[in-house]
């Protein structure tokens, strides 16, 4: 059976290289969103909370319940906001202030430039005037980067931007509000770090999207997916493979088929530059929805041991190639 195995050590390799830069594990909000990027956020948030990260952020209310015991604080980004003593709700528009439960526990984006999400700049004395109205509990203030893993001065403007907004946030009288903006790329990059959370998603994954100039913080993948035999034959020279025949075999060979496909969220790719496993194997022909072949025997293979690597030969990142994986793949914690 294909399988997903999840490596508890490299995790917390991961989680101290991000405390050595934010000065202390309480700064860490672990990002479990999107079933953990693919990872499976019961897993994720219970090995983090053992580790002993007090924060995480999901995407929506369903997931904060699933993982609701192992955290002080969860940030959902895309929920309404409704009374709960554990979650904040983030506020990415003026709209969400009027739909927001009176005395819900609020944290408002601010645009300070990516033009996502959040309230402008400009509309921030209204924002913070509607939520006193509504009777909203302000904890939190945040706002995201859009450049935060290129070299240039986009992430400086946009934090001189924020530096602005919580010198507005500060007049206004809020003393217990937490400010962050920070991702990994953010965080991998920063030198001397002084707001109250980071919002760490890939580099706890173990990826460092950052381009070789800056200095390297050496992480380390935490998924690996295997696959496991189905079927095992001999072909003959001529004999084709799969959907199509587009594999050829150049000699009499072995080859089996394995059992991951697209319909497991494994990415379909592109026969004519045909994907290599870790192993080095090249998947043979046109990948079948729960199916690949290679020419192997063994009973279990690795797919990928490394997200960036199979992005990188799939044309995408690694973020897409982790959270593709289906919630049915069994997960395993060594
Ligand atoms: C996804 C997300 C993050 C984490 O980004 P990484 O690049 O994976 O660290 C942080 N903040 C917000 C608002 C996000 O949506």
């Amino acid at each position: 059976m294909a399988k997903i195995i999840i490596n508890k050590n490299n995790f917390y390799h991961n989680l101290n290289q991000i405390a050595l830069k934010t000065g202390s594990i309480d700064k860490i909000a672990i990002v479990l969103k999107d079933n953990a990027y693919g990872h499976g956020v019961e897993i994720i948030g219970r090995l983090a909370s053992e580790f002993g990260i007090k924060h995480a952020v999901v995407r929506d209310y369903k997931e904060a319940a699933i993982i609701k015991p192992f955290f002080q604080t969860i940030l959902v980004l895309g929920d309404q906001a409704v009374l709960d003593d554990s979650c904040s709700f983030t506020l990415n528009d003026l709209a969400d202030i009027e739909n927001a439960q009176s005395g819900a526990k609020v944290e408002l984006k601010v645009d300070t430039g990516m033009h996502r999400n959040g309230v402008a700049m400009d509309d921030l004395p209204i924002a913070l005037e509607r939520i006193k109205a509504k009777g909203l509990k302000l904890v939190g203030v945040m706002t995201h980067f859009r450049s935060a893993d290129e070299m240039g001065s986009e992430l400086f403007w946009q934090q001189k931007q924020f530096e602005a907004v919580k010198a507005q946030i500060r007049v206004t009288g809020y003393t217990n509000v937490r400010f962050h903006s920070h991702n990994s790329a953010a965080i991998l990059r920063t030198k001397t770090f002084s707001e109250d959370l980071v919002r760490v998603g890939i580099a706890a994954y173990g990826y460092n999207e950052l381009p070789e100039t800056f200095d390297k913080v050496l992480l380390k993948p935490v998924m690996k997916l295997v696959a496991g035999k189905v079927a095992t034959r001999t072909l003959k020279a001529g004999e084709r493979i799969g959907y199509g025949g587009d594999f050829t075999a150049p000699k009499t060979m072995t080859v089996s088929t394995y059992d991951i496909g697209y319909g497991d969220g494994w990415c379909r790719g592109n026969m004519f530059s045909p994907y290599m496993t870790a192993e080095e194997l090249p998947i043979l022909g046109r990948v079948s929805m729960d199916f690949i072949s290679l020419e192997s025997v063994k009973e279990e293979v690795c797919v990928f041991d490394d997200a960036q690597k199979a992005a990188e030969q799939l044309g995408t990142i690694s973020y897409e190639i982790l959270t593709a994986m289906s919630k049915d793949i069994e997960r395993v914690v060594i």
